[in-house]
């Protein structure tokens, strides 16, 4: 299922997040912020378990996460949210999944590939700011399966109707989790209007 995340916060950052002439510093800024804010959504539906805690006063029964997180970054642009989701969830793991695209074929190249253990109740994070073919998501769900990997949500900042639909053909049933869906793809695979390369804004390339 598709969540498009709708806040004023997240509205105004993403307002920043796409203008051209936002420095390197605060485009990364305004990520780590919004990977803070949607983190608290994105988690909205994980297992908790029952813990007893003594306050002060007695004993009580709390509830606390009963899933392993591990958060799994697509190199490069896919780093850029990481610190804010960790600084939520500080005892999370973090996997490694490194794809470049082939700009001819526009298919996903991987060239690495590292996860923490997971276990049966494991619940990884598949960052990727842009959805755009779909085709960088599907790969990394695909290795996270492969791996066996059961649940799992992606995270982005912008999608478009291919890319959301690229992935809910394919893997319909993982959560996708984006702040904006766009008009669609240009003839390179960028999204439009978009925040241009994502990677290049969050690490001051070209
Ligand atoms: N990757 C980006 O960084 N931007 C896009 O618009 C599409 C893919």
């Amino acid at each position: 299922m598709l969540h498009v995340l709708k806040h004023p916060l997240l509205d105004s950052k993403m307002a920043i997040l796409r203008d051209k002439t936002t420095n390197t510093k605060d485009f990364k800024e305004i990520v780590d912020e919004i990977g803070m804010l949607v983190t608290y959504e994105i988690t909205r539906d994980l297992e908790t378990k029952e813990v007893t805690v003594n306050t002060p006063f007695e004993a009580m029964t709390c509830r606390t996460l009963a899933t392993d997180v591990v958060i799994v970054p697509i190199l490069r642009a896919g780093l850029g949210m990481v610190d804010g989701i960790r600084r939520i969830i500080p005892q999370a793991k973090v996997g490694h999944i490194g794809m470049y695209r082939n700009e001819k074929t526009l298919e996903p190249v991987e060239y690495y590939f590292k996860l923490p253990e997971i276990n049966d109740h494991t619940t990884c994070i598949l960052v990727d700011p842009m959805l755009a073919t779909g085709n960088s998501c599907n790969k990394g769900i695909e290795l996270l399966k492969s791996k066996g990997v059961k649940k799992i949500i992606y995270v982005g900042l912008v999608g478009c109707p291919e890319g959301v639909k690229a992935v809910q053909d394919k893997y319909p049933d993982v959560e996708l989790y984006t702040v904006a869906i766009d008009r669609g793809l240009n003839e390179i695979g960028y999204i439009l209007p978009g925040l241009g390369d994502c990677g290049d804004r969050l690490f001051g390339t070209k």
